[in-house]
């Protein structure tokens, strides 16, 4: 096993994330994952879009590319119908995935196309000073809710079960080695993967919102976390500001870029159904 140093771009160490943010555990769980299945370095492309999460491509030592706000998706899904060989990686942010580049994420789940899709869920958008994302829940302060935000916030697991993803999984910055182990079957799964992974931004989530620093805010995802297989036991009054986790969805679906090319093969003369 490589260490986490070989996969890190040391000249741009120190990272600037703020002492506790919880982005550095879920880009060392996608590390660790990607050395547990062997990803080829030079195979595997990260694609980013704006936000806090997104300076993660920019600390790993692969190609990467730090595309603009919301479509991370768009320009993966290039990279992928160019070379359906290379494995694709999306790092986004609830703000970038699923405000700014929503359309773009529904519909990459819908195409089924083969891009495993990790989202640094930290409920806010941290970059921009605190402003509240579809992920921040009811009631919270935000820059822009200095009341209480009135918005129900997704469930973005659902959603993307609905859209047509076919690997849906969630887990937080408590639970590192469930969240390796949910990102290395998502990077084993042929079509499009989801991985939704709550983390703290103690610097403006936690601290408008009076949840305490960085220690404060794991212990809230350790103790307000169910696993899947107990939650389907329990009502929606009992799962009311819980963190549902684990593995959701999983299914076998054709992938979009072999698709395509069957559609392409089809035009051309060759191959079944001309
Ligand atoms: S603002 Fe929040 S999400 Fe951004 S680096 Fe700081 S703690 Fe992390």
């Amino acid at each position: 096993m490589a260490r986490v140093q070989d996969y890190l771009r040391k000249s741009k160490m120190p990272h600037i994330w703020c002492a506790g943010c919880g982005h550095g555990i879920v880009m060392g769980a996608l590390i660790r994952a990607i050395d547990r299945v062997g990803l080829e370095k030079d195979r595997t492309v990260v694609v980013s879009g704006i936000g806090c999460s997104s300076r993660a491509p920019g600390y790993m030592d692969f190609d990467t590319l730090h595309t603009t706000h919301g479509r991370a998706l768009a320009f993966a899904t290039g990279v992928k119908v160019a070379n359906p060989s290379l494995n694709v990686i999306v790092i986004t942010g609830d703000g970038d995935a699923a405000a700014i580049g929503g359309n773009h994420l529904i519909h990459a789940a819908r195409r089924n196309i083969g891009i495993t899709t990790i989202c640094f869920d930290n409920s806010i958008y941290g970059m921009t000073s605190g402003q509240y994302s579809p992920m921040t829940p009811t009631g919270r302060i935000a820059t822009t809710a200095p009341y209480g935000n009135v918005d129900q916030a997704f469930d973005l697991c659902e959603l993307l079960k609905g859209a047509g993803a076919t690997y849906v999984a969630r887990s937080t910055t408590y639970h590192v080695p469930q969240t390796i182990n949910l990102i290395a079957r998502a990077l084993e799964h042929k079509g499009f993967a989801f991985v939704d992974v709550l983390s703290q931004c103690p610097t403006y989530y936690g601290r408008r919102n009076k949840l305490g620093g960085a220690i404060e805010m794991m212990n809230w995802f350790k103790d307000n976390a169910v696993p899947v297989q107990k939650a389907k036991q329990m009502t929606r009054e009992d799962l009311r500001d819980k963190v549902v986790i684990g593995e959701m969805y999983v299914a076998d679906e054709p992938e979009y870029t072999g698709h395509y090319q069957m559609i392409v093969d089809r035009a051309q003369g060759r191959g079944a159904g001309r």
